[in-house]
């Protein structure tokens, strides 16, 4: 599972940017030779929004959905 990097927390939504890729993409297919470039946009990658910090941030912690339950335990433990 996929968690924040800053917050631990699970709320980790990815935002691949089509909304903003698109249009781009739509500009540049109107472009002279512009076709040849369209798809440069979609190559890049997508960040990831953690919805409980707010914080954008490229990489997220993978871990195993168990090491997830052991780390709420001991935040739990530790109040
Ligand atoms: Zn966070």
């Amino acid at each position: 599972m996929k968690l924040c990097t800053h917050c631990d927390s699970d709320m980790v939504e990815k935002n691949n940017f089509l909304g903003f890729k698109i249009p781009i993409a739509i500009v540049l297919i109107l472009i002279p030779y512009g076709i040849f470039v369209c798809w440069l946009p979609f190559i890049i990658p997508g960040n990831y929004i953690c919805k409980n910090c707010g914080r954008e941030f490229r990489k997220v912690k993978e871990i195993d959905w168990r090491e997830y339950e052991k780390m709420k335990e001991l935040q739990k433990e530790q109040g």
